[in-house]
């Protein structure tokens, strides 16, 4: 079988990284996660990653206690860094060669984002973590997600989800909630369907890159994916 998708881009957000906790990293979740990305590593995708920080710290968080919204958004993104360091260290456990890349200079523990260069990695076969968003208050990691992928020229962003792809309405709220399986990037947008934010939806849509959503709890879903199989949603 072919790969359809050759160079990817896997937007995990904080949560993913939390599993069934409350708040930070569930190890356990983490290296089934890792698992899945060693999977689609050994066929051969170039796999760069864009974590989120949202399990440990989000901007929003630090306004509603009063701090001015740019402070508390780069503590947003030095969460996003930590996530980084957690998800290299469990996937060079299981011998995936990987690099963390970041935004914002901090030479000590990882590279300076430079694009050639995270390129290069992806092309000698190195997983690329992305960390420290975009390096700029006001934006969100999902917005990061779109940007690096067009950057590194992903053939597609994938936004790691718990349920299954898009629905009409909150799965989680309404039982009669329906998954949509390919959706406009405008009918994302103007139905507000929460896929992503509109800045990185837009993003997306002026540089047609695809977005796929499915459900990273389910073992193999990445694999079959990368293989061309229809799961979840595509917004294209
Ligand atoms: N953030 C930012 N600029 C960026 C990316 C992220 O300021 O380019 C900050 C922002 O405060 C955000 C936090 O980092 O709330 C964590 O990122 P995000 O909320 O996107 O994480 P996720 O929801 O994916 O876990």
């Amino acid at each position: 079988m072919a790969l359809k998708y050759k160079r990817i881009l896997l937007k995990l957000s904080g949560e993913a990284l939390m599993g069934n906790l409350e708040y930070g990293i569930d190890p356990d979740f983490v290296n089934e996660l890792c698992d899945e990305i060693k999977d689609i590593y050994e066929i051969g995708v170039q796999v760069a990653i864009v974590i989120g920080g949202g399990n440990i710290f989000r901007g929003v968080q630090g306004t509603k206690v009063g701090m001015d919204r740019a402070t508390a958004d780069y503590m947003g993104m030095l969460a996003t860094v930590m996530n980084a360091l957690a998800l290299q260290d469990v996937l060079e456990k299981k011998e995936v060669p990987t690099r963390v890349m970041t935004a914002i200079e901090m030479r000590q523990i990882a590279e300076p984002y430079i694009r050639r260069r995270a390129i290069r990695h992806l092309e000698k076969g190195r997983v690329v973590i992305f960390a420290a968003g975009t390096g700029s208050p006001f934006f969100t990691t999902d917005t990061t997600g779109a940007l690096r992928a067009a950057e590194i020229k992903a053939d597609v962003l994938i936004k790691a989800t718990k349920v299954d792809g898009i629905y009409d309405k909150d799965p989680n709220k309404y039982l009669d909630a329906k998954l949509l399986k390919e959706v406009k990037y405008l009918d994302a947008i103007n139905q507000d369907l929460r896929v992503m934010d509109h800045t990185a939806l837009t993003l997306c849509m002026e540089n047609n890159l695809p977005i796929a959503v499915f459900n990273i709890k389910e073992r193999g879903n990445l694999r079959k994916f990368v293989f061309g199989e229809e799961i979840g949603s595509i917004v294209k």
